[in-house]
């Protein structure tokens, strides 16, 4: 049963557009649920809002744990709204089903900035599905646009195959690095560095600033190792402090030199369109797979194969071949029903 509370769409719609937060929130609980009702409501609601879309800058921001990225965002977010601007985080939780714990949830995250009232903060529980995470961001984003933020940050730690997806959703992507820890040190593996638009050497402050000039050069120099990227920005590397804001105006003119220039040759149009393209392949194959998985194999079924397949009882190739078989069988009965 559906709580007497909640908004029909039309008022999640009109709320969101009347840049009412409080709606906000409400609109990406609804995307987040998996009831099929909600689905439905968040599926309509994104069609209503889709032409109040597309005003923002998408950031992604990623670095490993401790590297600074919440005081980052903290201080680049009050930098950005006393200029004017709003700005949505949405930061993606890692803390999984099996640790039951929420490692943003640990510590109180950019406090100030979530008491701004130019900026709107959001973690999404990552959980065990990547891919349902990941189009509920790109989701989510859609709704901040349409509520007037101008600039959008979706931050992930960086240690795996979610900076690939955060990439995908997201115009300007920001890697954070120490100086004096090595790249291996802090789980950056090269692919993405290859990725960054932008690496920032955070903490440049007190006897750190040498070391962290030392580091810029360094990866200046990396960086000219990687082929040029298809938008015709080259990659740029600026230090910054989150407790001194030394470099923080630098990294904001950068984006927006970013988005003049893409804007101008094309790149981030076109760039958006083919994530649109790779959204809607990552949906349907999401949807597909929830749907077999649900309805017509079970978890249970693969769990067994799987263990067969850990105790050599059966190949991985004959595995995939059992599940086909019972998936067309089984497909074939509902067809014939
Ligand atoms: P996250 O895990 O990447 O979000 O890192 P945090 O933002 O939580 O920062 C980790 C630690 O580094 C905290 O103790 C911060 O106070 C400290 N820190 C973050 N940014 C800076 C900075 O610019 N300078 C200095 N000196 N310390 C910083």
């Amino acid at each position: 049963m559906r709580s007497q509370k909640m908004l029909p769409v039309n008022e999640l719609a009109e709320g969101i557009l009347a840049k009412k937060r409080v709606v906000l929130g409400q609109a990406i609980t609804r995307i987040e649920s998996r009831k099929t009702e909600d689905q439905e409501d968040a599926k309509l609601l994104i069609e209503k809002l889709l032409p109040f879309t597309g005003n923002s800058i998408r950031i992604g921001i990623t670095g490993a744990p401790g590297v600074g990225k919440s005081t980052f965002i903290e201080t680049f977010g009050k930098y950005v709204t006393d200029n004017g601007k709003k700005i949505a985080v949405l930061a993606i939780d890692p803390s999984s089903p099996k640790s039951k714990g929420s490692i943003l949830g640990d510590k109180t995250r950019m406090e100030n900035l979530s008491r701004n009232p130019n900026a709107f903060i959001r973690p999404t529980p990552a959980g065990d599905l990547l891919g349902g995470v990941a189009n509920n961001t790109r989701e989510t984003i859609l709704l901040c646009e349409a509520a007037g933020f101008d600039v959008i940050i979706v931050e992930t730690v960086g240690v795996g195959q979610s900076e690939v997806t955060v990439r995908s959703m997201v115009d300007f992507f920001l890697l954070l690095m120490l100086a004096g820890a090595g790249d291996e040190l802090q789980g950056i593996k090269k692919g993405i560095m290859e990725m960054a638009d932008a690496i920032v050497i955070t903490k440049a402050d007190h006897d750190n600033i040498l070391p962290a000039q030392k580091a810029k050069s360094e990866y200046q120099n990396a960086l000219h190792l990687f082929e040029a990227a298809p938008s015709g920005w080259i990659p740029k590397v600026i230090t910054s402090s989150a407790i001194t804001s030394s470099g923080i105006d630098e990294v904001w003119s950068m984006i927006e030199n970013y988005r003049e220039k893409t804007l101008t040759n094309g790149y981030l149009n076109k760039n958006r369109e083919e994530q649109d393209v790779e959204w809607f392949r990552s949906q349907l194959k999401y949807l597909i797979e929830s749907l077999l998985f649900g309805s017509f194999i079970s978890i249970e079924e693969i769990n067994l194969l799987e263990n067969r397949v850990k105790q050599k009882d059966i190949s991985p190739i004959q595995a995939t071949q059992e599940v086909m078989s019972k998936l067309k069988k089984r497909l074939n009965l509902s067809f014939a029903l």
